[in-house]
This record gives C-alpha cells, sequence and structure tokens, in this order.
C-alpha cells in the first residue's frame, strides 16, 4: 500500500479531497455517528473525523472536542498521512515528533493519540478518524488498528455516498432546469404542442395548449386528441394520428375546438418518435387564422394578376398587330411588307422560277383632295381604296400601306413584266370606279410604279426605292399610268437626288439673289414696279437661271422656302427704294401654286409685310391659271384672303394653261399676263395677233388689266399699245437687273423725266 500512497502526489490528493466538497460543510449525523461510535469502541474522550488540506486540519465530526480547525504545523493526523496505515501514539510525551506539540503542553493535554487515515479508493489519504485521550493508554492492539481501519473505511463509504448523492441531485437540478427550459420552449412556441403515445393518450402539451383549448391540464390529461375537434372531423383527425405513427410524420388542416366551441383552423404537424421503448406522436399546431387571410389575398391578388396579365397579353397582342398593321386601313405596314418583300427575295435567290414583283402605288391630286374636302372624306377615301386593291389581287398577295397615299403591292410569283402591268392595269381601273364619299362623287387615279425581281437588289429598301422611282416616272408622264422599273430611271433619280442635295446646301449658304426687272406703263412708258426673279449665284457655274432649279425646287418642296425667300427679299428692297426716290413701285412676286396647300402662308406673307413695312396694296402675286381653277375651297379662301389685305393677283403665263378663254369670267384675278411666247409671235402669225387682241380686250371687259411678257421689239410695243395693252416687260424695256442696276435704272427714269424727255425706254 505504501508503494500506492508514495505515487500519489499531495496535488492530487488535494484534488481527490476536493472532489468530496467536504470542507467546511456543516455536519452530518452518518458522519457523527462514526465518530461517537468510535470513541464508545475504543472509550476514549475525544474522537474525531478530520481532512487535511494544503494548510490545515478541518474536523467534519468530532466528539469531546471544542477546536474544529487548527493548523497543519501542529497537527496530529498530518503524520497520518504519511505513513498511510494506522498511527499509534501511546505517550506523546515519549514521542519525539509531538512531545513539544502545543496540544500536548496545553489544553487538551494529549498524551495519547490513534488515527486511521482515510483512504479514498484512488488510493488518497484525505485525512483521519483519530482517537486522544488525555492519559497515556496502551498501544493499540493489531485487532484494534483492523477495527480502528474499518471505523474509516466506514467514513470513506459516507463521503462516497455523499458525493454521489450531491452528483445526482446537481444531475436532478439540472433536469429541472431543462425541464423549465423545455416548458418556457413549448409555451413560446407560436402554437400548441403536444405528445401523444400509441394508446392516444396525452401525454404532453404546452400552456398554448390548455389556453387555447379552454380545458385545464387535469381535463387535458383525460381526453382523446379527437375531442380538440368537431364530431364530424374526428375520424379524419383520427385517421392522421394512425398515419403519423404508421409512415413517420403526416400533417392536417383542422379546425381546433375549444371547450367553449370556438373553432380556429389550424395546421398540425405530427412526427414519429421512440423513446424507451415507447412510441409517440410529437405535434404542433399553428394557427393559420392569418395564413388563411394572407392565402385568401394572395389568391385573390393572384386572381386579378391573372386578369391583369391577360388584359396585357391581349394588349400585346394589339400592339403586336399594331406593330405592323395600319391603323386606318388594317393593311400591313412598311415594316410587315419589307419583312415579307425580305423573304420572297431569299425564296428566289434559292429558287430563281420563284419570281416576285412589287407595285407601288401613288394617288394623283390626292393631296388636293385631302386639302379641299377635309381629312375625314381623305380617310374614307384611302380605306375605300385600299379595300378595293385589296379585292384587286390574289390572297397571297402582300398589299401594305407606306404612309400617306403610298401603297405597296408584292406579287408572288409574277414571271413576267407582262402579268406584273396586267395586275397594275386590273387595279387602276378598279381604283377608278368613282367613289361616293359624304355627299360627294370623286374619282381618283393612281400612278404604279412596277419593280420586276433582279439580282441587283440587295434587300428590301433597294426594291422599294426602285418601285418608288418607276412610280414617280409614271406620275412625270402624265399620271394614271404605270412603269415598269430601269436602269436609267435609277440613274435620273440619283442624278435629280444630287441636284436636290445641291439645292438644299445653296439655300443654306444663302446662294441665291434676287433679280428686278422692271413693268412699264404703256401710255406713259413709266416704270411702274418690278417683277422679282430669282437667280442662284455659283460659286463656280456663275449666274445660274431659275429654270434650271425651280423645276426641283418644286418636285422637292424646297420652292416653299425659297418663294418666302424671295418675297421677304423683295419687299425689303422695294420699301428701301421707295424711301431712297420718294417714288411708288409695285412689287411683283412669282407664287408657287404649294405655297397654297400650306396653312401657314397667309400668316408668312403678312409677317413679311409686317417686317418691310412695304404696303400690301402694291404686292402683286403672281400665280398660274391652274390654280385659280383648281376646285380646292383652301385655295379660294386664300386668295380671296390676300385680296382682303389689298394683295393683287396676276395671273402669269396666261394662255399656256389649260384654260380657254370661256374661263376669263371666272378667274378672279386683277392682272393678266399674257405669256411671252404669244407676245413674240404675234406679228408673224395672224392667229397669236388675233388670240392676243381678244385677250385683251376680253379681260377688259372682266374688268382686269393686261401686262405683255417678253416685248422683244418695238414693233410689238407699238402693236400692243395699238391694242391699248396696259403694261409691257421685255427685253426690250429693261433686262433682269441686279439691285444696283435696278436703283440705277430707276433714278435714270427719274431724272429724265424731270427732264424734257420722256421716252429713254429702250435706249
Ligand atoms: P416668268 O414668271 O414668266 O418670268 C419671266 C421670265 O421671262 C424671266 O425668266 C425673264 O427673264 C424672262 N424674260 C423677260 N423678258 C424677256 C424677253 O424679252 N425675252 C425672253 N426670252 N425672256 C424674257 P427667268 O428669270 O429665267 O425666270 C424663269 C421663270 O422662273 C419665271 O418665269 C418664273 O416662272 C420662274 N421664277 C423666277 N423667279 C421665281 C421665283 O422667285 N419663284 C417662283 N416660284 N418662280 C420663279
Ligand atoms: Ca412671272
Ligand atoms: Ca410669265
Amino acid at each position: 500500500m505504501g508503494d500506492t500512497y508514495k505515487a500519489i502526489s499531495e496535488q492530487a490528493r488535494l484534488d481527490a479531497l476536493s472532489s468530496y466538497q467536504i470542507l467546511d460543510s456543516p455536519s452530518e449525523e452518518a458522519f457523527d455517528r462514526i465518530t461517537g461510535l468510535a470513541a464508545t469502541i475504543f472509550d476514549v474522550p475525544i474522537a474525531a473525523i478530520n481532512f487535511i488540506d494544503e494548510t490545515r486540519q478541518w474536523s467534519k465530526s468530532k466528539v469531546g472536542l471544542e477546536i474544529c480547525e487548527v493548523g497543519r504545523d501542529v497537527s496530529f493526523c498530518t503524520h497520518v498521512l504519511q505513513q498511510h496505515e494506522v498511527l499509534s501514539v501511546p505517550d506523546t510525551c515519549q514521542d519525539e515528533r509531538f512531545a513539544a506539540n502545543p496540544f500536548v503542553q496545553g489544553e487538551p493535554h494529549i498524551r495519547f493519540y490513534a488515527g486511521a487515515p482515510l483512504i479514498a479508493p484512488g488510493g488518497e489519504v484525505l485525512g483521519t478518524l483519530c482517537l486522544i485521550d488525555s492519559v497515556t493508554r496502551p498501544a493499540l492492539s493489531a485487532k484494534e488498528r483492523q477495527m480502528l481501519a474499518s471505523l474509516a473505511a466506514l467514513v470513506i463509504d459516507e463521503l462516497e455516498l455523499r458525493r454521489e448523492s450531491a452528483r445526482a441531485q446537481a444531475v436532478e437540478v439540472k433536469l429541472l432546469e431543462e425541464k423549465r427550459l423545455v416548458e418556457s420552449i413549448l409555451s413560446s412556441l407560436p402554437g400548441i404542442f403536444y405528445i401523444l403515445d400509441t394508446d392516444g393518450r396525452m401525454v404532453r402539451w404546452n400552456h398554448t395548449f390548455e389556453y387555447l383549448s379552454g380545458y385545464s391540464a387535469a381535463e387535458i390529461a383525460q381526453m382523446h386528441p379527437t375531442e380538440f375537434f368537431e364530431a364530424e372531423e374526428q375520424p379524419r383527425i383520427a385517421a392522421e394520428i394512425g398515419k403519423v405513427f404508421e409512415q413517420g410524420e403526416a400533417s392536417v388542416t383542422a379546425q381546433f375546438r375549444s371547450k367553449g366551441g370556438a373553432l380556429t383552423p389550424h395546421l398540425f404537424t405530427g412526427r414519429r418518435f421512440e423513446f424507451a421503448g415507447g412510441l409517440y406522436l410529437i405535434g404542433m399546431g399553428v394557427d393559420m387564422t392569418e395564413q388563411q387571410r394572407a392565402d385568401e389575398a394572395l389568391r385573390m391578388l393572384n386572381e386579378r394578376l391573372e386578369e391583369r396579365s391577360y388584359d396585357l397579353e391581349r394588349a400585346n397582342e394589339r400592339l403586336a398587330h399594331d406593330a405592323c398593321h395600319d391603323a386606318l386601313t388594317g393593311l400591313p405596314n412598311r415594316a410587315f411588307f419589307a419583312e415579307r418583300l425580305t423573304q420572297a427575295m431569299q425564296r428566289q435567290k434559292r429558287n430563281p422560277e420563284d419570281a416576285y414583283a412589287v407595285l407601288f402605288l401613288d394617288f394623283d391630286r390626292f393631296k388636293i383632295i385631302n386639302d379641299s374636302l377635309g381629312h375625314a372624306v381623305g380617310d374614307a377615301l384611302l380605306v375605300e381604296a385600299a379595300r378595293r386593291l385589296r379585292a384587286s389581287v390574289r390572297a397571297v398577295d402582300t398589299v401594305a400601306r407606306l404612309g400617306g397615299d403610298e401603297f405597296t403591292v408584292l406579287l408572288d410569283k409574277a414571271d413576267s413584266v407582262a402579268d406584273a402591268s396586267q395586275v397594275a392595269e386590273h387595279i387602276q381601273e378598279n381604283l377608278a370606279a368613282p367613289y361616293c364619299l359624304a355627299g360627294h362623287e370623286l374619282n381618283l387615279s393612281v400612278s404604279i410604279g412596277i419593280v420586276m425581281a433582279e439580282p441587283g437588289h440587295v434587300d428590301a429598301g433597294d426594291v422599294l426605292r426602285d418601285a418608288d422611282i418607276a412610280m414617280y416616272r409614271a406620275k412625270e408622264l402624265g399620271k394614271a399610268t404605270s412603269q415598269v422599273f430601269d436602269r436609267p430611271m435609277r440613274e435620273r433619280a440619283a442624278a435629280r437626288l444630287t441636284l436636290e442635295r445641291d439645292l438644299r446646301e445653296a439655300l443654306q449658304k444663302g446662294e441665291f439673289e434676287v433679280h428686278y426687272q422692271p413693268i412699264f406703263e404703256l401710255g406713259g412708258r413709266r416704270i411702274t414696279g418690278f417683277e422679282a426673279l430669282v437667280r442662284r449665284r455659283h460659286p463656280v457655274h456663275g449666274l445660274i437661271s431659275p429654270a434650271d432649279f425651280i423645276p426641283i425646287a418644286e418636285d422637292t418642296g424646297l420652292i416653299v422656302e425659297l418663294d418666302r425667300l424671295v418675297l421677304a427679299e423683295a419687299c425689303q428692297q422695294m420699301r428701301r427704294w421707295r424711301d431712297e426716290t420718294g417714288q411708288p413701285l409695285d412689287l411683283s412676286v412669282n407664287l408657287s401654286s404649294q405655297q397654297f396647300e400650306r396653312s401657314d402662308f397667309l400668316p408668312a406673307v403678312e409677317k413679311v409685310l409686317k417686317a418691310s413695312g412695304f404696303p400690301a396694296e402694291r404686292l402683286h402675286l403672281e400665280i398660274t391659271e391652274s390654280l385659280l381653277l383648281n376646285n380646292a375651297p383652301h385655295t379660294h379662301e386664300r386668295l380671296s384672303q390676300l385680296r382682303a389685305l389689298g394683295i393683287a393677283l396676276h395671273i402669269d403665263d396666261f394662255g399656256t394653261g389649260y384654260s380657254s378663254l370661256s374661263y376669263l369670267e371666272r378667274l378672279d384675278a386683277d392682272t393678266l399676263k399674257i405669256d411671252r411666247s404669244f407676245i413674240g409671235k404675234m406679228l408673224q402669225h395672224p392667229r397669236s395677233s388675233e388670240l392676243v387682241k381678244t385677250i385683251i380686250s376680253l379681260a377688259h371687259t372682266f374688268g382686269m388689266s393686261v401686262v405683255a411678257e417678253g416685248v422683244e421689239t418695238e414693233a410689238q410695243l407699238a402693236y400692243l399699245r395699238s391694242l391699248s395693252c396696259d403694261y409691257a416687260q421685255g427685253y426690250l424695256l429693261s433686262k433682269p437687273l441686279p439691285p444696283e442696276r435696278a436703283i440705277a435704272l430707276i433714278e435714270e427714269k427719274k431724272r429724265a423725266s424731270e427732264g424734257h424727255f420722256s421716252s429713254v425706254v429702250g435706249s
């Protein structure tokens, strides 16, 4: 045993001691019984159970002794620790270890000491069970030693017992804590919680269960789980419980019924679990009231979303349709047509037999009808024309509206020009029949450009461009006809495009200037005013005649801008000359009929007059007779508005238009300008001279004055004077002059008239 003892360090001994948690604990009967027994058996006045820690000796139990704690230095028991067996000291005074000990020398005057080590199961000596007497006694016999050691062993047994029960207690506390924790977790669960056994007994449940059901714990303990549901629901619930035990888990939604009969929808989820050899169902119920409300809201939201997406889908379908169809006629639009055309081109590329043709249609004079009868009539006309157009071709052909009065037809499988031309003819016939719209009977013709499939076309844009060019050519050739595209057309069109670009640039660069040709009164050979005639001063080619650019300007619409430029410039110029010379002068300005199609025309003229300060009464606008014979109401409205301002209307180039002399009566104008072609030949051709004579006399009859244009000879002038022509204009009198020369002429004439002779004219 000594070996075991030696092997144990003081630290291990102290650790063992502390593991029993005995030091400083209150007295305990079990220990007191042992000390009492020891004192009785050995018949000693003092017996004690002492434990020795690092510094002291502490008595757990004692008989016949007051002190319960002494320092280790004076401790008897300390000596027992070292020898690991019962120590018996018959006379302390005879033992050098104890003779000087204060407890020997003083109270309690120890003379006899016997101590048995308290040896823990691990071999550590924790203290002693000791016997003390104040008188000497014989040394303990072997039997007595044995007995004392046995009593010491009892102490250890008690210690062990004590430690076990402390441990058990700690476990119990811990269990209790855990139990409380579980309870609080269970009651904090959002729903009800329960454990059932296989017999359907309620084993455990949380507070919520009691609270929600309204039953007491005692009542619940007596109830079957199905009893928390309505009678008709019970079989279903029982089946679900069975399912959990059979399959491991199940869930069910049902109305949880309280004692008072209140029903709350719950989702119950159950899970089977095994514990201590028994099967249980552990389950939870979650209140679904909110959930169901949320579900309901969600369902309604979904329904609305579905409705919305249905609406959206339909809107999208519409949009998709709108994206490729023309809103007015319902025909495919340009994009759609281009797509179809592209497909046809691809087919043709794969199989050259698969030829196609494209017709490009533009109504003649549609703009006039639209402007004069209003957009509603124009729209109705387009709708009807679209219908007829669609009916004129086969179902496989594509008819589209590109915009405005432009339509296209893609002829599927058009092998020859003859085929395509025949279709074009058929279309023209169908569109030519009168249209009865809003009380008007209208006639419409169409110009058609035809393009056959050709390898030079890369994309749909190429085909449409050539078809457009051919259509344009058809218009040039007198409208109401069709033209098949050929290469030279493209070149002409390209050239025109270049000219247009060039003209636009010239406008931007301010290359246009106004020249003035004087108009003379025939009676007194006096300058009454000037006709403004535009020229272009080209940086390379010099002065360019209007004959070279006016047609292009008219084609491209640039004429509107050009005319306004000339009007503004001329009005300002004339105002300055009047100020400089003090002489009132008339101004004649040429106006393209395109001006009258513009709604902003009248305000533009008023603005120019106002800005220049040129009097309206002295402004003459030269227009063509065809404009006056135009039936469009807008034209007449605008003309009468001009006249209301005091502006005079002169009919230019009279005699070259369609008008017969019988129209003269109807022409609402102030002055006629006889075209220079008649003046030029009137002395050679009796018929021309007769015509000029008749025009002058008829004009006078209807209260109009007459200007003779292109007077180049004195003979012509003399003849015109004999016919009582009012005014003359021509190279004989003066060519159109740049402004500085025009003013010089005015001043020259003025000086001449102030002088003695007035016949400087023509010099
Ligand atoms: P128009 O209105 O008939 O103008 C008269 C034209 O006859 C002018 O040609 C003028 O130079 C020319 N002329 C005048 N006297 C004689 C003559 O004795 N013999 C010959 N052979 N010709 C004579 P121009 O300036 O080349 O103008 C040509 C046409 O261009 C004008 O014919 C007019 O229709 C148009 N034009 C000129 N300026 C404008 C303008 O500002 N706006 C518009 N819309 N057209 C204009
Ligand atoms: Ca003119
Ligand atoms: Ca003229």
